[in-house]
């Protein structure tokens, strides 16, 4: 099965792949955590990324299409986390998909108010070792991967400066995906403006 989340930032999609690699044994891409890998590891991909990302724009299609299809190459069950993001991206993946006969199942559109959006993603606190993403808001901080305190910072694009440029990104370059997919009869519309176990089962009711 090969699973495409699409939506804005903050709707949800980390937060649910997390549990959606172990229930249905998928390989996890989120093309926003390889990339802040490759800044961490100072690499030339990273170097070129690191400008776009901290102002909320998008990495330019190139440098994305040839990561990802890098890597889906060798892959049975996959589930894209931040990928596609624009039409050209989509059209990609299509072509490579029909080239090694593989097909995109399902894709997830996790729907959440704009509003809603801005305040979740200003009280987002990440891992810096594993990804896992917490609320300001949240009375514990507990990861499974044994990750402390000290290990969770803010997301320099979930600053208030770079939030509102990645909204704008979002409606400009990865919503008209959603139409794109509709067409192919793909898009799965999920209320993810409901808590982590509700939209998890919605999904699996979707998935099974
Ligand atoms: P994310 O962690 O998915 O919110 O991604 C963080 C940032 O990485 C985005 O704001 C973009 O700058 C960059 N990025 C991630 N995925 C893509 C993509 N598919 N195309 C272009 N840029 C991307």
């Amino acid at each position: 099965m090969n699973i495409i989340l699409l939506g804005p930032p903050g709707s949800g999609k980390g937060t649910q792949s997390q549990k959606l690699v172990e229930k249905y044994k998928l390989s996890h891409i989120s093309t926003g955590d390889i990339l802040r890998s490759q800044i961490a590891n100072k690499s030339d991909l990273g170097s070129k990324a690191k400008n776009y990302m901290e102002k909320g724009e998008l990495v330019p299609d190139n440098l994305i299409i040839e990561m990802v299809l890098k890597t889906t190459e060798s892959i049975e069950s996959i589930l894209l986390d931040g990928f596609p993001r624009t039409i050209n991206q989509a059209l990609s993946l299509e072509k490579e998909m029909n080239i090694l006969e593989k097909k995109i199942d399902h894709v997830l559109y996790f729907d959440v108010p704009f509003e809603d959006l801005i305040n979740r993603l200003s009280k987002r606190i990440s891992c810096k070792n594993c990804s896992k993403t917490f609320s300001k808001d949240d009375k514990e901080y507990f990861c499974i991967d044994g990750c402390s305190f000290q290990d969770l910072y803010q997301r320099e694009d979930d600053k208030p400066s770079a939030i509102s440029k990645r909204m704008d990104t979002y409606k400009e370059l990865t919503e008209p995906l959603l139409e794109f997919y509709k067409t192919k009869d793909l898009l799965k519309k999920i209320n993810a403006n409901s808590s982590i176990v509700e939209v998890s089962l919605e999904i699996d009711k979707i998935l099974q």
